[in-house]
């Protein structure tokens, strides 16, 4: 979601005329997006801002803004960070350019009309200063009210709520119509798009009908929570090619004891059947979810389930985050950080290690056999890199095709995280 914010707030600035210089060392303007999800993303921010106060120590000229769920929602907590931070010059809540349109305006950058207008989102520009963008992120739920009790991203992006289905639809035909292949639909739970809207079409529908708009080749969505996935959503998924059977689940944790504490809604039987029904529909599917290893209250033995879990369950990539308090939230409120920083390390390694290993021997057999990939991007040396309809990172040596491609390449060597190819 960060990245599509940065993306919109890029074709802003370039919209305005603005264009992007490679060292921020050289920048007339800055903007700094954030993350608060966990207290280390948090201390980047930090770190980075120190240095920026330096850059306007340099050069007080320079204009700087801040962005994202650092900044949040709540008027007042902008003025905290007002007197904290006196060396950024605007701030921007997540997914929200309105004080940064007002801002260019003021100065006297010529905005155009459909950018000047007073919807929270511009499109991204297809084509920046750094290229063809063939894959494209697009929000279709903005928000969270689930409350997941970990979780700060409610209390920084605000409540749910989807976009209507003509906005999204039209934004990608006109992604489209300038050379976008891929979408991928976001929303903290994006399988729950349209519930919150009466009258709105559901994923199902959306996913079908992006996929109906000529040039899209590919569309993809992120991310599902268990409990929202239907019988529907995985039946549009077997059977509308361009739709890439991947799906991105988080289960967060093996024991039933943490899910409870972590108010997920389901119970890790729930996730297993869940992943077995979307298995026997598509085979082919690819899976990826997340981990939280250390939240309070987790033994040796309920993160043993939690391990033995993601072997039954054989996800292709596994995100692994050490649990942190976050602000506001009800664990944070209610339960003691109990496990140990080395602990929740050596717990974070096991299931990196197992993933590593088990990834390692998985790939091997692909060795030798086609899978088609969307040619994203040309490497400086001339490899062109792409993903497989499972989200594979692929780069192939020997290629002329260029990006926006769809081409079938044989595998020649394979590693956990990524494969190598040559043309088939
Ligand atoms: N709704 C999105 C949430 C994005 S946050 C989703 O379901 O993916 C991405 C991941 O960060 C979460 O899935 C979770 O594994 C992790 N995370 C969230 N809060 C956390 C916390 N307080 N500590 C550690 N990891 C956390």
């Amino acid at each position: 979601m960060n990245e599509a914010d940065a993306q919109r707030v890029a074709s802003l600035l370039e919209s305005a005329g603005l264009h992007p210089v490679a060292d921020a060392k050289n920048a007339a303007f800055l903007l700094i997006n954030t993350c608060v999800v966990r207290q280390q993303a948090e201390d980047k921010i930090y770190k980075r801002l120190r240095y920026t106060a330096q850059l306007k120590h340099r050069n007080p000229d320079l204009v700087i803004a801040l962005m994202g769920c650092l900044v949040g929602r709540i008027p007042h907590e902008h003025d905290a960070l007002r007197e904290r931070f006196p060396w950024i010059d605007l701030f921007l809540p997540p997914s929200d350019v309105q004080p940064l349109k007002a801002y260019l305006q003021e100065q006297g950058f010529p905005l155009p009309p459909d950018m000047a207008a007073d919807d929270f989102l511009p499109a991204p520009l297809p084509r920046s200063q750094s290229g063809q963008r063939i894959v494209v992120h697009v929000p279709a739920v903005m928000g969270c009210s689930h409350a997941c009790t970990y979780c700060v991203i409610p209390y920084r992006r605000g409540r749910e709520h989807s976009r209507p289905s003509a906005d999204i639809l039209a934004e990608i035909r006109s992604l489209a119509g300038q050379g976008v292949r891929e979408v991928v639909l976001l929303g903290q739970i994006v399988d729950r798009y349209g519930l919150d809207a009466p009258g709105e079409i559901l994923l199902p529908e959306l996913l079908r009908q992006t996929a109906a708009i000529p040039g899209i080749l590919r569309v993809r969505f992120l991310t599902s929570h268990p409990a929202w996935i239907t019988p529907e959503l995985i039946e549009a998924v077997a059977s509308t090619p361009q739709l890439c059977p991947y799906f991105e689940i988080p289960v967060q944790a093996g024991s039933d004891a943490i899910l409870a504490a972590m108010r997920r809604g389901y119970n890790a039987a729930d996730y297993e059947n869940l992943i077995a029904g979307i298995r026997a529909a598509i085979p082919q599917a690819g899976l990826s979810t997340d981990i939280i290893v250390g939240f309070p209250g987790e033994t040796d033995a309920m993160f043993a389930e939690t391990a033995t879990l993601m072997e039954r369950v054989a996800p292709d990539m596994i995100r692994i985050a050490k649990y942190s308090p976050r602000p506001l939230t009800w664990s944070s409120r209610h339960l003691p950080d109990d496990v140990p920083e080395a602990e929740k390390e050596r717990r974070r390694i096991l299931l990196e290690t197992a993933l590593r290993e088990r990834l390692t021997h998985k790939h091997a057999a692909l060795v030798g056999q086609a899978v088609e990939i969307l040619v994203e991007t040309i490497e400086p040396s001339g490899r062109r890199h792409g993903r497989t309809p499972d989200y594979k990172p692929v780069f192939v040596d020997r290629s002329s095709a260029q990006p926006g491609e769809l081409i079938r390449v044989r595998v020649t060597w394979a590693g956990p995280f990524s494969l190598i190819a040559e043309p088939a």
